[in-house]
């Protein structure tokens, strides 16, 4: 089966190899680190390609390497996912990471959920990532509130604002009214630059 190329606005591309297993995506990308700016045609020469790669199976994301042509790099990066399917058994360790990511110790599989968090909600104490403060205290999706880091309260008041306002607009027949206008306006300005960019 051949790999399904997502996010292909830039390259008409489509994959070379038909055994990718199912599940599989690939999305092309030029090579930053080895592009290279042309002053007079105000634009990138591109000299290297890769691929991010995600299969369901096994479980996997990672990038291929670089190379002249996206075909070339394709095949680096089918080499790479072979030696993650030939490994005989897969043994995660964190590394550095404390998300619960792991990374295989014989092939280097990535793996995104290998393990569980291993930071702690500060309220509740199970493990999570959901969110830190400042001081890089955790909080999970249930305690997020409790986070009194600026970015969260300052997220907390613009939910309270929109409540507030919904249930203005929900209460009073002007506001209601409004709303209806503002939205009209939004949708007319939508249909605008559509038809410009037909
Ligand atoms: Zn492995
Ligand atoms: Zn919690």
């Amino acid at each position: 089966m051949k790999a399904k190329i997502a996010y292909n606005y830039y390259f008409d591309y489509e994959s070379k190899i038909d055994t990718w297993p199912e599940g599989t995506s690939i999305v092309p990308h030029e090579d930053h680190k080895t592009s290279i700016y042309d002053k007079e045609k105000d634009d990138y020469i591109i000299n290297d390609y890769y691929f991010e790669i995600y299969s369901k199976n096994p479980d996997s994301y990672f990038c291929s390497p670089s190379a002249k042509t996206l075909e070339e790099a394709e095949k680096l990066g089918y080499k790479k996912f072979q030696e993650y399917v030939n490994c005989i058994e897969h043994e995660f360790e964190r590394r550095n990471y404390t998300t619960g990511v792991g990374y295989c110790k014989h092939c280097n599989l990535f793996k995104s959920e290998a393990f569980l968090p291993s930071t702690l909600c500060i309220i509740c104490k199970q493990p999570t990532n959901f969110c830190y403060d400042s001081i890089k205290n955790y909080y999970c999706e249930d305690h997020a509130f409790e986070n009194k880091d600026e970015k969260y309260l300052n997220e907390k008041k613009e939910l309270e604002l929109f409540k507030e306002k919904m249930k203005k607009i929900k209460e009073s027949k002007f506001e209601r009214e409004k709303f209806k206008e503002s939205l009209k306006n939004v949708m007319h300005a939508i249909a605008d630059s559509v038809s410009i960019e037909k």
